[in-house]
């Protein structure tokens, strides 16, 4: 087995076990690999092993790498989207965990409409209020902001998002995940729609947010090693 495979079956027993710890069905939990920065190969390679889908967090990444490799893949986007890019991405991803504002929101609806597509999207939520990040605060949510995604019946709405502020200890993500988890059952008992996803959880603190909830865990470095930025 390649080292990369052998990470991926280590990620998978992991996953199993946190779901299985927390009551919760093993196959109640998605792996999303994320490459961003790998190339093509370790992609190929990592899909020999079983793994099929994958999260990137540039648009740029996903033209290159969608059409280079087998259909059979799925992909998901992560990163922040701008607007002027989502009538080329809509048609290669199966979701995006980055709708981060009612724009980008209406963008997604209208463009969604004009190429006959119902995009899956999580709300990416800034739990921790970082004027760094992207996302709606939970009480935009709460005020207006997720009546107004309803209206927008292009939109195919899973969930929730979040990317918590770094911290080594996974330990101290914890409240973030549950705060998340607790702020979608709020948000679902006000009426409107079910949100039944929770994207949460990176390499380093991905158990921690299977017991808290989450429904599909994004996962990077773990798998295929430290990342190398060519430009800072
Ligand atoms: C890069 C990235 C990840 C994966 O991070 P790792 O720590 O490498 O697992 C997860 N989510 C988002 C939004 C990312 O940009």
């Amino acid at each position: 087995m390649s080292d990369l495979a052998e990470r991926l079956q280590a990620i998978r027993e992991r996953l199993h076990t946190a779901s299985e710890r927390s009551g919760r069905e093993p196959s109640s939990v998605e792996l999303l690999a994320v490459s961003k920065t790998f190339p093509i190969e370790a992609i190929r390679e990592a899909m020999e092993a079983g793994q099929l889908l994958f999260g990137e967090n540039k648009v740029q990444e996903v033209l290159a790498k969608v059409p280079a490799l087998p259909s059979k893949l799925r992909w998901h986007l992560i990163g922040h989207l701008q607007s002027n890019k989502v009538r080329k991405i809509l048609p290669l991803v199966d979701a995006v965990h980055s709708v981060d504002s009612l724009d980008l929101a209406r963008d997604i609806q209208r463009i969604g409409g004009e190429l006959g597509l119902f995009p899956k999207v999580y709300l990416e939520v800034n739990l921790a209020a970082e004027s760094t990040k992207y996302g709606f605060k939970p009480n935009d949510l709460r005020e207006g902001a997720l009546d107004a995604l309803y209206e927008m019946d292009r939109l195919y709405i899973q969930g929730l998002m979040c990317i918590p502020p770094f911290d080594p200890m996974p330990e101290k993500t914890r409240p973030y995940f549950a705060t998340l988890r607790t702020l979608r059952d709020e948000l679902e008992k006000r009426g409107g729609a079910s949100l039944p996803k929770l994207s949460m959880g990176m390499s380093h603190d991905f158990e921690v947010a299977i017991e808290e909830g989450a429904t599909i865990v994004r996962v990077g470095s773990a798998l295929f090693g430290e990342r190398t930025y060519s430009k800072a």
